[in-house]
């Protein structure tokens, strides 16, 4: 690699970083590491070329095979005048070629932007105008959505968007080869560790997901961190089945760990015993990450013993709380060590130690890679409560970011002027640190580890002609911990009968929100129970009985 050295910090407007004694202490103490996304890649593929980094279906990729498919990609993205600092917005499921594409985009210091191969027209074209995107990546087609036709709507009407790439709907085709048949870029810095290196979705609470600007050196240090904690070593042999835009399959440690370290990444599209058991056996796979609902799945799975899972070492689960009674399963019945992570896109990642003892295992979702990660739990005054206590956690350091993307205002409003995030979780810590989630006090539905902002599909039900009120609620649920409600007050003169829960599902579709926004469950109601404030009260919602 040869080092540009003239190259000045990227600078995107709508970016709060960490104030300069914070980024030198954490770079001093290792903590940040002074590598791009692209030259950790690099840095693999100069020391084990010959290994293999991706395997999804029948395609196998070796670290020198991955590297030039990321410098013909770069080719072909610089020749359509792509750059550093542009954003991109990528829109694709588990495929093989997944990685590549966004390594040759960081190469080239370009800021991906990614979105979940499950959101639909309303989140994607949300994501291209705050970002002001100049590019739209994605599959022509995911679990019946036409996302080619999403593709060539984005084209005709951003006023930035001046390049989609569809590919067919396994990851490859045309618009692929065509990238790739470009001469191959010569590896070199394009970009600096501290340059925002991608723009992450945030679960949301308000509106729509917010864009989480991180570095280069800040999200490859927390990955660095949690390889450590998570034991991940050039002989891992990683599943992914987890959407690969979420932090937790990203760098908890994620595929980025396993690159970091040079391990074998195998891709799965979905979770479910019938699709990755055979891949676990034929690859023989040591460890991977999962939801609680899809631990819940391999666990009573009656495929179980049809397959040869003993490779197994580590299965984590974290995302949404995994209950006790399971937890203690994993060990017992896959033979794996339960790694618990709790955590979340904004920053924070806490995980359980490989060799810790039962009881924290399966109670604990863990505790902070490191000293740096400030933790403090404090009551609705932001006061410290004492050691135990459930409180709210608010939490700064070396992982979190300062602010979201282009949302000055909401930023004030979930940042402490002292730049501590309020999580909207809520926490009790124990003496030797690790926390365990007691739970929430943000509006927001976790479906088996995918949020949903309320809000957001409120608000998309207000404007529903029959439609006067709309509350929209997690209601408990055994499986994937909560599902989503919705009570609704018809409107006068409207037509009620449109309120059914297979009608109002199709009226969201319509209006082109993500399919796990839609609501499981809908009740139609004369009016909603209201709080001594006079809100709507939503847990007496939550709590309802049918
Ligand atoms: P995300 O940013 O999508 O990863 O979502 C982060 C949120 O997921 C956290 O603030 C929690 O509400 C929830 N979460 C993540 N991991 C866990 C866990 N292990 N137990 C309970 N909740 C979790």
């Amino acid at each position: 690699m040869s080092a540009v050295p003239d190259l000045e910090p990227l600078v995107l407007d709508g970016v709060v970083g960490h104030p300069e004694e914070f980024a030198a202490r954490y770079r001093r103490d290792g903590l940040w590491i002074d590598r791009t996304f692209s030259e950790m890649l690099f840095d693999t593929v100069e020391r084990v070329p010959d290994d293999v980094a991706v395997i999804a279906g029948d395609t196998e990729l070796t670290y020198a095979e991955l590297g030039e498919q990321v410098l013909r990609l770069a080719a072909g993205f610089r020749a359509r005048g792509i750059g550093r600092g542009d954003r991109v917005v990528v829109q694709l499921p588990n495929v093989a070629a997944y990685i590549p594409l966004v390594f040759a985009l960081f190469e080239l210091g370009a800021v991906p932007v990614l979105a979940l191969a499950a959101h639909e027209r309303n989140e994607i074209a949300q994501f291209v105008d705050l970002a002001e995107a100049v590019a739209y990546l994605t599959v022509e087609s995911h679990d019946g959505s036409d996302l080619a036709g999403l593709a060539a709507g984005i084209a005709a009407s951003s006023p930035t968007v001046a390049h989609t790439v569809v590919l067919d709907r396994a990851g490859g085709g045309p618009e692929l080869d065509a990238l790739l048949a470009h001469e191959p870029l010569r590896h070199e810095r394009r970009s600096l560790p501290s340059d925002v290196a991608f723009l992450q979705l945030s679960g949301g609470t308000t509106g729509t997901s917010k864009l989480i600007p991180h570095t280069h050196e800040g999200y490859l240090g927390s990955m660095v961190q949690a390889s450590r904690v998570g034991g991940i070593t050039a002989d891992t042999v990683q599943l992914v089945v987890l959407p690969m835009p979420h932090s937790f399959a990203m760098r908890s440690p994620g595929y980025l760990g396993a690159l970091h370290a040079g391990a074998t990444i195998v891709l799965a599209t979905d979770g479910s015993p019938d699709t990755v058991f055979p891949l676990i056996q034929r690859h023989r796979v040591t460890e991977t990450a999962l939801v609680p609902p899809l631990a819940l799945a391999w666990l009573n799975s009656s495929l179980r013993g049809e397959y040869d899972l003993t490779s197994l070492r580590t299965v984590r689960v974290g995302g949404a709380k995994f209950g006790a009674e399971a937890a203690a399963r994993i060990g017992r019945e896959l033979g794996a060590t339960l790694q618990q992570s709790y955590g979340m896109a904004e920053g924070l990642h806490t995980f359980t130690g490989l060799d810790e003892d039962e009881e924290t295992i399966t109670t604990r979702q863990g505790r902070p890679t490191s000293d740096a990660d400030e933790i403090l739990v404090v009551d609705d005054e932001d006061r410290p409560v004492p050691q135990g206590t459930p409180g709210h956690l608010l939490t700064r350091g070396p992982a979190t970011v300062r602010g979201y993307y282009r949302t000055p205002e909401h930023d004030r409003t979930v940042f402490t002027a002292d730049g501590f995030y309020r999580v909207g979780d809520l926490v009790q810590q124990d003496e030797r640190g690790y926390l365990t989630v007691v739970g929430r006090a943000k509006d927001q539905i976790n479906r088996g580890g995918s949020k949903i902002a309320p809000e957001e599909v409120e608000n998309h039900l207000l404007a529903h002609p029959a439609v006067h009120d709309a509350s929209v609620v997690g209601v408990p649920d055994d499986v994937l911990g909560e599902r989503a409600k919705a009570y609704l007050v018809p409107r006068e003169g409207g037509d009620p009968s449109a309120l059914t829960l297979a009608g109002t599902r199709s009226f969201l579709r319509e209006r082109g929100l993500a399919g796990y926004k839609l609501p499981d469950l809908v009740e139609v109601v004369e009016t909603f129970p209201s709080t001594v404030a006079g809100k709507v009260s939503k847990r007496a919602q939550r709590t309802k009985k049918d």
